[in-house]
């Protein structure tokens, strides 16, 4: 069976995609995508710190959803995922 693959904005490597986390940007708002199925453009992470942080401090967001991204959004959601992560 084919798995999807998705390539995560921190390190660039393609992983599965249901071993990843799904930011999504709908209607302008850009939020964590908990279930995975949200609609609208979808940026993908690896589930771990690293990936996080690489996104974080590069503003890797940017380039995914072509825009800037402000910091109180990569705040929400670095605390958003950390939350998961621990
Ligand atoms: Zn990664």
């Amino acid at each position: 069976m084919h798995t999807p693959m998705r390539e995560c904005i921190g390190c660039g490597k393609k992983v599965q995609k249901q071993a990843m986390l799904r930011i999504v940007k709908k209607e302008g708002q850009i939020s964590l995508d908990t279930t995975g199925k949200s609609e609208g453009r979808g940026a993908y992470l690896c589930k771990n710190i690293e990936c996080l942080d690489e996104c974080i401090k590069r503003k890797k967001l940017n380039r995914a959803f072509k825009q800037n991204v402000s910091d109180d959004i990569y705040n929400k959601l670095s605390e958003e995922m950390r939350h998961l992560f621990e």
